[in-house]
């Protein structure tokens, strides 16, 4: 997998006539773990969406690589998404969960088996391979999802909120198991949260949100230490 940085300039959202995105400039590098924090209704869902290009945008550009991706179809950029709600297939395995999108897209059969028995190996899914969805965990479920998307072999990994659904215990259990899953694959990864906590400990990069504008970014302990307004601060826990 090729990890690629992720550029957007003046990216502005409207939806009819309400400015969601009000002109967002980001530097996202190559294999870094950028977050995207801030309130409910801040306009992270709408960002993330408009990098997958699942969402048009109203204006600016977004640069995936060197590649301008701001009017390609989301089939062909190179990102996958997960998100809060991971709706599986139950009828299907785990494994032909994880094979789907090869198998859509034709994939010989020795590609497809290799590819989500590595993805399997790395989620820790292996002994998992031959069941229904119906008799995982929650987490397990959730490792699916992201197995979903590893198979891909996205240069860019995009998550919404991917633990909110999950209790807290096993929120921390898959918050270790993100970054280590980073530390594995190296792909660049934006990753949504409204949750302080989670944004501190997995982020190389946060962004942190309000009304669809970028207040402050920056490595998490600068925002902490150097918050520059009082959200920022009050968002990110310092308690100066
Ligand atoms: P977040 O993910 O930070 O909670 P969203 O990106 O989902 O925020 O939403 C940002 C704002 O855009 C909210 O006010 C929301 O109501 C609005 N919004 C999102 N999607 C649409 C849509 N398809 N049509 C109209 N308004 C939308
Ligand atoms: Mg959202």
């Amino acid at each position: 997998m090729t990890a690629t940085g992720v550029h957007l300039e003046g990216v502005t959202k409207s939806f009819g006539a309400v400015d969601v995105i009000g002109g967002v400039d980001m530097q996202i590098g190559k294999g870094e773990f950028a977050v995207f924090v801030g309130p409910s209704g801040c306009g992270k869902s709408t960002l993330l969406r408009m990098i997958a290009g699942l969402e048009d945008t109203t204006s600016g550009s977004i640069h995936i690589g060197a590649r301008d991706v701001t009017h390609e179809d989301p089939a062909k950029r190179e990102v996958a998404m997960v998100f809060q709600s991971y709706a599986l297939y139950p009828h299907l395995s785990v494994f032909e969960n994880m094979a789907f999108s090869l198998r859509l897209a034709r994939r010989p059969r020795k590609e497809v088996e290799e590819k989500v028995n590595r993805a399997a190996g790395i989620l820790q899914l292996t002994d998992h391979l031959h069941k229904k969805p119906a008799q995982l965990s929650g987490g397990q479920r959730q490792r699916v999802a992201i197995g979903r998307a590893i198979v891909r072999a996205p240069e860019v990994f995009l998550f919404d909120e991917p633990l909110s659904n999950l209790d807290a215990e096993l929120r921390v259990q898959m918050r270790l198991e993100l970054a280590r899953l980073h530390k594995a694959l190296g792909t660049t990864m934006i990753y949504v949260t409204h949750d302080q906590v989670e944004a501190m400990t997995l982020a190389d990069k946060i962004f942190v949100l309000k009304s669809g504008m970028v207040q402050q970014a920056g490595a998490p302990l600068d925002l902490y230490d150097d918050p520059v307004n009082r959200f920022v601060a009050g968002f990110i826990g310092s308690p100066g």
